[in-house]
């Protein structure tokens, strides 16, 4: 089985935290709509024949595409690759997007799953970080979609904003319990270069949690959400009735994959490659009939380094049969002995062959993961 993520390189304006590849102008869409077409059929050989078991639409806003760009898009992935019956198909979409009406066509295209950026339940935060819809358009949005028949909708929520008190942060989370919805991701605020939050940090103008702020938050995220019948499959990742994300859980598992636009990320079990992070370089290439992409041969350090990081971050964790099996005996020494002194403080535990982080040791998981990777 393998996915294909197609990266939407459009988005209405810029937000303050962002540094996904996009441009705050639809001139070129249709322009990109085709090229986009056409490196699927210039990326036919990538998956090997292999079935596409999730399509995931990001970005950028995927929303701003109309039903029949979407459909394009699905119909021509259809005609080039071995599609599952029992796909997954995602997109991502932002609350001021979703009316009834282009909520019922995602429905009938097949959409089965949508990841909504709400961010935040308080307007004066959205404000900040120069979203573009209000609390009420994104209560409106989970309505709709609800009523349009989905059943699978993640809402992705924003934690260590500047002044947030964890009072306001946990309303955060009951706004987002109380809409019934199936799947949360919480991510903690970043601040990335070239970023009008890493300008506005810069000068001082950002009151931004302390570390014991942002841990503290996301305890209180981790408590509230598992009481209300949410699994932690994945240290930022929540789903209820088993409703976890295929297309995230494949990546974490090793999955092949398939980027196809700008900035997208393939990965082959071999190597890394990504398409260039430039709409105008990226549509010229295409139009001559060559993908423009770096690639990087994987170093059996750097596919053991990855096998660790991701597994280690969800509740399955590490294998070490899969480990021995995969990478050979030096790896998987290399990992037990490391394990030995986690295991004694609480940190990391085992049952048989399966090592995973304790609640304990999710809340300093980069520190530890770090510790597995080997040099
Ligand atoms: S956060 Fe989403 S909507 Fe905002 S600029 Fe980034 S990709 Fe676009």
């Amino acid at each position: 089985m393998a996915g294909i993520y197609l990266h939407i390189p459009f988005c209405k304006s810029k937000c303050a935290y962002c540094d996904f590849y996009s441009i705050a102008n639809n001139t070129h869409i249709d322009e990109f709509i085709n090229a986009i077409c056409k490196e699927i059929k210039l990326q036919t050989e990538f998956l090997d024949n292999e079935k596409v078991q999730t399509i995931y639409f990001g970005g950028g806003t995927p929303s701003m595409l109309s039903r029949n760009q979407i459909e394009r898009i699905l119909d021509e992935i259809n005609k080039h690759f071995i599609v599952d019956a029992h796909n997954e198909i995602t997109l991502e979409a932002n609350p001021d997007d979703l009316s009834k009406e282009y909520l019922k066509s995602l429905k009938e295209l097949g959409v089965n799953r949508l990841s909504v950026g709400i961010q935040s339940f308080d307007d004066k935060d959205l404000q900040l970080m120069k979203r573009k819809h209000s609390v009420s358009q994104a209560v409106r949005a989970i309505n709709n979609a609800q009523d349009a028949g989905f059943e699978n909708i993640s809402v992705d929520l924003i934690y260590g904003l500047p002044d947030l008190k964890i009072e306001n942060w946990e309303k955060n989370i009951n706004e987002a319990l109380d809409l019934n919805i199936q799947h949360i991701s919480a991510y903690h605020l970043t601040i990335e270069p070239n970023t009008l939050f890493h300008k506005l940090s810069k000068n001082k103008k950002l009151n931004l949690p302390t570390e014991n702020k942002s841990l503290e938050q996301f305890k209180r995220l981790v408590e509230k959400i598992e009481k209300n019948g949410f699994l932690q499959y994945e240290i930022s990742n929540f789903a209820k009735d088993g409703s976890i994300s295929l297309h995230n859980s494949n990546y974490w598992m090793g999955v092949k994959y398939l980027g196809l636009g700008p900035s997208a990320h393939s990965y082959n079990l071999t190597s890394r490659q990504w398409n260039i992070s430039n709409l105008r370089a990226y549509l010229d290439s295409i139009s001559n009939g060559k993908v423009p992409f770096k690639i990087e041969k994987l170093t059996e350090n750097e596919k053991y380094n990855d096998f660790v990081i991701t597994s280690l971050r969800t509740m399955w964790g590490v294998n070490t049969e899969k480990l021995k099996k995969d990478f050979g005996d030096k790896y998987e020494k290399d990992f037990l002995t490391k394990t030995k002194n986690l295991i004694e403080k609480k940190l990391l535990i085992n049952s048989g062959n399966q090592f995973k982080l304790t609640q304990k040791g999710v809340f300093i998981s980069d520190n530890i993961i770090q510790e597995f990777l080997y040099v």
